[in-house]
């Protein structure tokens, strides 16, 4: 069973000794040992319990390996497994029991963000990784940095301006994802960091345009569906509603507010931050023009829109080209015909 990031975090921080406890893991009686002060003793799983010698290990303490337990005789696993071992339930229902011990309902509650990007850090590291953060402002003195986002945009943007905005942007100097501007994203609702998004940087490289999928890389189990670029940084009660973090950026730019969902496929969880968030907004995905010019009421754009539109004012922005290719305020302004009055007097 593959735990998505989420998972893995709330795992590591549930306090393991307070668990082991309550499932009558007498940890008093057990011995530390390794360089990773694992817990060793005598088995404790059911049907191993004349076991005569330490046959069991636990890690509670090691920032990688806390909850990971291992029986001699049969195996191990996270600390799920034990649940499950220990109390006889089936996956879902040990990941349950573990959710309501540690006084939660889901996981969709608020995780520390220390221990978000401590668990970043940690997978960037296994995959060899260097993060070198940039300081404020500093992007703009970047050649490379400037020179793809130059050749790519085919104008020059002012970096600074959404750097200053997001949470320390850094460059992968090394590995899986080397060249590349790596992004936070924060929940939508609670605002946390969660995940992050790596943009290719070479901008000589022609597998990874900005717009293929290969030009945007995600941790495996990212959440990005329980995310909301830009969402932290906007503070007028409207704003356009794009797919893609540069077309945010850019349009912030130009001095719209955005936020960008990462997907046409919006969530519930974003649907819910949007409701929640604004009284008003301007959706614009991309390729929505060029798809369905012809009929416009099947574009993902226009659902977002009638499915919103009970709480609040939404208008869907049929844009000749995707957000990032609007040059300028007062093109914008031509294609919004609905948007206009507004952007204008805001
Ligand atoms: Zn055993």
């Amino acid at each position: 069973m593959n735990l998505n990031l989420q998972e893995k975090i709330w795992l590591k921080n549930i306090d393991h000794r307070k668990i082991c406890k309550k499932l009558g893991i007498d940890l008093s009686a057990f011995k530390r040992s390794g360089s990773n002060g694992d817990y060793i003793g005598r088995c404790p799983l059911p049907e191993h319990g004349d076991d005569k010698h330490p046959s069991f290990s636990i890690n509670l303490d090691h920032p990688d390996k806390r909850g990971v337990w291992q029986c001699f005789v049969e195996g191990g696993g996270t600390f799920i497994h034990l649940v499950m071992r220990m109390l006889n339930l089936d996956y879902t229902a040990a990941k349950q029991w573990l959710l309501n011990e540690t006084g939660l309902d889901s996981l969709d509650g608020p995780i520390p963000s220390h221990e978000i990007i401590k668990l970043l850090t940690a997978e960037i590291k296994q995959e060899d990784e260097i993060i070198i953060p940039l300081p404020r402002g500093m992007i703009q003195q970047d050649d490379e940095v400037l020179h793809y986002l130059t050749v790519h945009r085919k104008y020059s943007l002012p970096a600074a301006n959404w750097m200053i905005n997001t949470l320390s942007p850094s460059i992968c100097s090394k590995g899986y994802y080397r060249d590349r501007i790596i992004i936070p994203l924060c929940h939508a609702i609670n605002g946390r960091q969660i995940t992050f998004q790596a943009f290719a940087l070479d901008p000589t490289n022609p597998i990874t345009p900005i717009d293929s999928p290969k030009s945007k890389l995600f941790p495996r189990g990212s959440p990005t569906s329980h995310t909301l670029f830009g969402i932290d940084s906007v503070n007028t009660n409207w704003t356009f509603i794009v797919e893609g973090v540069w077309d945010a950026m850019w349009l912030r730019w130009l001095g719209v507010p955005s936020i960008a969902t990462l997907s046409s496929n919006v969530s519930e969880t974003q649907k819910r931050a949007i409701i929640k968030r604004f009284v008003q907004i301007f959706v614009a995905f991309d390729g929505d023009f060029h798809l369905d010019f012809k009929n416009r009421g099947t574009t993902k754009g226009y659902k977002l829109c009638c499915q919103l539109s009970q709480f609040m004012k939404t208008i869907n922005l049929y844009l000749p080209q995707d957000p990032d290719q609007v040059k300028s305020l007062e093109l914008l302004r031509k294609f919004c015909k609905y948007g206009k009055k507004i952007i204008l007097d805001k």
